[in-house]
């Protein structure tokens, strides 16, 4: 059986499928695929490995041929994939939830911390050669503790962020979910609250939500405007829950201190405007990007190409 990998991943992945005995064919282009370079390099496979710079479509899929089995993304978040799609053709589809829940939490504290303490603005201004000894007003941040955090989304790593900071920084968390989550709010002390309340109570808005029809432009100029001018905007998810335009205009206004983005509207493309702030930290969507994560993520994908061509249930079914 034949399995493409739509590009280089940890080794770790490419090694199971292939002691599992697949035709195990990696792209060999340093660079995503285009849409057409994608349905040519699926042709025949059983299974495909894809990421989330790959969009899966209809065409995809038959491109590939009805002996195509399983679509296993690199990623947790699978907005790239058409699930109904994959579904009409009855191709299995899988994510990699969990192997990156820790990495992620710790990077989105990292980008808060880097946001509220002016972490890389500091840096570049050193690198360029502008200090000139201290300054009694020089890069004057937020301090974190005892402030409120709102997380939009209390899933997996909505909710290890909460656990990470809850002890020894006296933060206040709030958060909103389509649905309540009542242990973490006993165990934890999180406090649900409308996302009108979260936005406007927040000093620190982290978001976590899956991007789906329903979280699309799901913080939009109106949501923007309710911050305190005082709060920080972060972003870990996918960059369009993030009406990205309206951003840099309450950005350039300074409605609100700033934010820290890792994910845009339309990768890897910036908004205008957006990279002349010097308000806001950028990130090329490394959130999960340490080796050990990445090689687990590489590990659970092959593993449920491995489960699924074996005749078994995949561990990890989008829905
Ligand atoms: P999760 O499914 O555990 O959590 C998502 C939470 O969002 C859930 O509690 C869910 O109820 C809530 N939610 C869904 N739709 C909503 C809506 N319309 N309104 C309010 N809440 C809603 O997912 P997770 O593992 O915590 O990952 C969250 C997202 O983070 C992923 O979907 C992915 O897009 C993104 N992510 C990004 C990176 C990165 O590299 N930057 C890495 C990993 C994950």
């Amino acid at each position: 059986m034949k399995v493409v990998v739509t590009r280089q991943i940890p080794e770790v992945g490419i090694e199971l499928l292939k002691q599992a005995g697949f035709e195990t064919i990696v792209s060999s282009k340093d660079g995503v695929l285009t849409q057409d370079e994608l349905k040519e390099f699926v042709k025949g496979a059983d299974a495909i490995l894809s990421l989330l710079t790959d969009k899966i479509d209809a065409s995809v899929l038959d491109s590939a041929g009805p002996q195509l089995k399983v679509v296993a993304n690199y990623a947790v978040g699978y907005d790239n994939i058409n699930i109904d799609d994959c579904k009409a053709k009855n191709v299995i589809a899988t994510n990699t939830p969990g192997v990156l829940t820790e990495t992620v939490a710790e990077h989105t504290i990292g980008l808060l911390f880097a946001v509220a303490q002016n972490i890389s603005q500091a840096d570049k201004y050193t690198r360029e050669g502008k200090f000139m000894g201290w300054g009694p007003m020089l890069f004057l941040g937020t301090d974190v503790r005892n402030k409120t955090i709102g997380i939009i989304g209390l899933g997996r790593i909505g909710l290890e962020i909460v656990k990470r900071l809850k002890d020894g920084f006296g933060i206040n968390f709030i958060y909103y979910d389509l649905k309540r989550n009542e242990q973490a709010e006993k165990e934890f002390g999180v406090q649900f609250v409308s996302l009108e309340d979260l936005m406007k109570n927040s000093d620190f808005v982290s978001i976590h939500v899956p991007l789906t029809p329903e979280t699309k432009h799901l913080i939009g100029e109106k949501e923007l405007r309710l911050m305190k001018k005082t709060a920080y905007l972060i972003n870990t998810s996918r960059g369009a829950v993030i009406e990205e335009a309206a951003l840099v205009k309450v950005l350039q206004e300074r409605v609100i201190a700033g934010a820290g983005l890792d994910v845009y509207e339309n990768e890897p493309k910036l908004s205008e405007g957006l990279a002349q702030l010097d308000n806001v930290v950028l990130l090329p969507h490394i959130a999960s990007a340490s080796f050990d994560t990445r090689s687990k993520m590489s590990e659970m994908a092959a593993q449920n190409i491995v489960a699924v061509l074996g005749g078994q249930a995949p561990i990890n079914p989008i829905v």
